[in-house]
Order: structure tokens, then sequence, then C-alpha cells
């Protein structure tokens, strides 16, 4: 084994036996200071014959001079060498002594305390290095090498595990502690945490997410009273707030599977959504009786909760659904019973082309989106207006579907009928799952 690396690096036992961490299932101090033992005996064991002799001067100079390498990297079972000194660990280049007892009792204690704020059952160490050790490795690096992060890690999460009885884990940990120790900085990570449901909206007139003022842009002016917001509360506000308060979140992000028009009630099973909070110090609640509180506002109920994770927000938005809509619509002229009927059957898995409403077009690329309509049922309400379930493609704009935006959308109710007809109401009865 090669020791010629404690002539310029002076390392400690375990850093020198992590160079070799791979070769053998011990510790790195072990390995280490064996290794150094191993070569100051086969060095020690060239050096005795030539003791006695003379005109050996050089070859025992050279012999004397690399045991004074393993001396001075801490082999102090070789006798003393003249004018070498010993260094310490806390003098290794590597580690710079951040294994010392007293050093990992301060990070300790310190990451403890960050962590008694927090509700948590998981978590993992992650070693931040400074860039000068990170070049260190670098350059001394063997292929049987771990890094010191490595090593670091494994040891904080033993004494972490001990202290606080959580389970280290890698994928996905609650908190994520990160540790600088040369630096002796400690930062938390606090992975967010997810809850999945539907949501019901009961009444028109409020968006999906929160809708910042935008005159103001959020920051509160004299057209939105000083609130910031356009609407006075969303379905995203009504139900982040009390799970928001449960956590002691910091802040949230609320993914709906698409989202209906202001305008449009959410009904039936109601439509998925993920409601991420970030940074929360409480991880478990009681999901059932937030729910029954977001229920009590009478604007927006949800059910099916639960926890998700990460992947589940993933889903909730890629995840075509299609839609059953029930819209109230209304005709310049009276539509017969026999064209109702007529309507049904040529809505009937009925291809339509729409090109981005103008309503949406300052905000979406103007492109030609193909869409379907697979069932339709009428029921009249009086000569000129009627009732219109729609089973269909989620993406389909139901209101354009009606109208025909001008010819944008082909083919539409209006042109079906021959008839100018809008729709003065909508809701969504259901999102259906694939
Ligand atoms: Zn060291
Ligand atoms: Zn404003």
């Amino acid at each position: 084994m090669d020791t010629e690396i404690l002539k310029n690096y002076p390392l400690c036992h375990r850093c020198f036996g992590r160079l070799y961490a791979k070769l053998l299932h011990t510790s790195n101090y072990e390995r280490g200071r064996s290794l150094k033992m191993a070569k100051a005996i086969e060095l020690e064991s060239k050096l005795y014959p030539l003791k006695e002799r003379t005109g050996y001067e050089e070859e025992r100079r050279k012999i004397e001079e690399e045991l004074a390498y393993l001396y001075r990297s801490g082999l102090t079972e070789i006798r003393g060498i003249e004018g070498v000194e010993v260094v310490g660990e806390d003098k290794c280049p590597w580690c710079k002594g951040i294994f010392q007892e007293k050093n990992l009792e301060e990070l300790l204690e310190k990451t403890l305390n960050l962590l008694r704020e927090y509700e948590y059952d998981t978590f993992l160490v992650g070693t931040v290095l400074p860039r000068s050790i990170k070049k260190l490795e670098e350059s001394i690096k063997t292929p049987y090498m771990e890094s010191i992060k490595q090593e670091f890690n494994r040891t904080m999460g033993k004494l972490i595990a001990e202290k606080t009885s959580k389970r280290v884990e890698r994928e996905n940990p609650d908190i994520l502690i990160l540790i600088d120790p040369y630096r002796k900085k400690i930062r938390l990570q606090l992975s967010p945490v997810y809850i999945k449901g539907r949501y019901r909206k009961l009444v028109r007139g409020i968006p999906q997410t929160r809708w910042p003022c935008r005159h103001c842009k959020g920051r509160g002016c004299e057209k939105c009273n000083y609130t910031g917001k356009r609407y006075s509360t969303s379905v995203e506000e009504i139900i982040a707030e009390p799970f928001m308060e449960a956590f002691k979140g910091r802040d949230e992000a609320f993914h709906g599977a698409g989202r209906e028009d202001i305008d449009v009630r959410m009904l039936g099973n109601g439509r998925p959504f993920v409601l991420e909070i970030r940074e929360p110090k409480v991880r478990r609640v009681n999901l059932e009786e937030i729910g029954e509180k977001i229920n009590r506002s009478g604007i927006v109920e949800v059910l099916n909760l639960e926890y998700g994770n990460k992947r589940d927000v993933i889903s909730v938005k890629n995840q075509p659904h299609k839609k059953t809509y029930l819209a109230l619509v209304e005709c310049e002229e009276e539509v017969s019973d026999r064209e109702l009927s007529q309507l049904e059957k040529k809505l009937e898995n009925l291809t339509i082309y729409q090109r981005t409403p103008q309503r949406v077009s300052h905000r979406r690329a103007d492109l030609v989106r193909i869409r379907k309509v697979y069932r339709a049922w009428t029921e009249r309400i009086d000569p000129k207006r009627f009732k219109l379930k729609l089973y269909c493609d989620g993406g389909l704009y139901i209101k354009e579907l009606i109208s025909g935006d001008q010819g944008r959308t082909t083919p539409s109710v209006s042109q079906i009928l021959n008839k100018r007809c809008v729709c003065k109401e909508l809701d969504v009865l259901e999102v259906h799952d694939q």
C-alpha cells in the first residue's frame, strides 16, 4: 500500500483509511491505522539489519525519512523522530477534525435545537463541503475512496437517530438536514406535505385560485380596496386556509385537474386537486376534521381527502379527464322538439375543431384543438331555452361549443340549429376518472 501521499498530506488515520474505504469492511479509522502500521513494520524490518553496519547511511536516511511521514501523521507507535512533530487530527488537511467528539456534539446539539420546532418521522443528513475540501478530495482520490461527505452523513445520521428515535430515509425524507461541518452551518430543508382530494364549488363567481389584482399585482391599491386581490376569495383560499393553520406551513400551492370558469359551478363528485403545504411544522393532522370545517363554508366542499406525494401533482396536472357538463342554452328564436332531438343525435360522437376562444386569446396561444363530444341530452325549459347535458373530452370550451365563437368553433350548437344560441349558465356535473 502506498503511503507516498502522507508526504504531501499528513492525513489522520480515519482520512487515510477512507482512501481505501471499499477494500476491507472495517471502520475507516481502523483501516487507516492498520495500513500505516503495516507500512511502518515493513520499513522497520528493512532498517533493522542496517542499524549496526557502516556505509549504509544514505539508505538508512531514506527509510527514516519515510518513517518520519508515518510518525507525523499520528502513528505515534514509531519512536519519535527528531525535528518531526506529530500533526494532530484537527490539523489533518482533509477532515480538519470535524469527527472529533466535541465538534460532533456541538453540531448535534445545534441540529437538535433546529429540529425541535418541527414534527417529522424521517430525515436525511446532507453534508455540504467547502470548495477547498472538494478540490483536495479530487486531487487525492483513489478508486476505493469514499467521499468524506458519505462518512459524515453516516456518522451524523446515526447520532441524530439515536437522540430523536427518528428514521433515516434516503428517498423523500421529511427533513433534509444540510450541514457544513467545517463552517458549522446547518440548514433544514422541509419536504412539503401533499393532500389530495376532490372539490365541489357550489356557487358561481369565485375563481379556482387566488387572483391577484391586475393593477397592483397583489401589492394592494385603491382599485382592489387594498386587498391585492381581484376576487375576495377563491376555491384555493377556502381550502388552503384551514390546512395552513393546522400544518403551520409557510406557503402553499394549489394544483387542480384543470379549472372551471369563475361563473361555472363544479358539482357531482368534484374535481381532483392536490394541495401542497410548504415548510410545514406539523405533518399529521386529522384531515376529516379540516374537511368538515371547509364544508361548513357553504361555498366549497371537499371529499376523499388523503395524504399524497409529489407524483400526485404531476398526475393531477396531466391526466386527461372526460367531463359531463350541464348548460342552460338560450336561443334567439324558438326551438322545436324535433330540432332538439336532432341536435342530440348530431352531437353524438362528434369531433369539434376549436380555435382558442376570443375571450382567452390574450393569455393562450392561438391554435386549433380537436376534441370530441360523446353524448348529448336535452330538456326543454321554454320555447327558447333548454338544458343541454354533454359528455365530452376535457379541454373542450363549452360556451364556445354553444355559441360557435364567431366561427372559431365548428361545428357548434348555433351552427347545427342554425340559430344564434348562448350559454347562460354552466355547471360541471362530473370530472370522470380514466
Ligand atoms: Zn482526517
Ligand atoms: Zn390592487
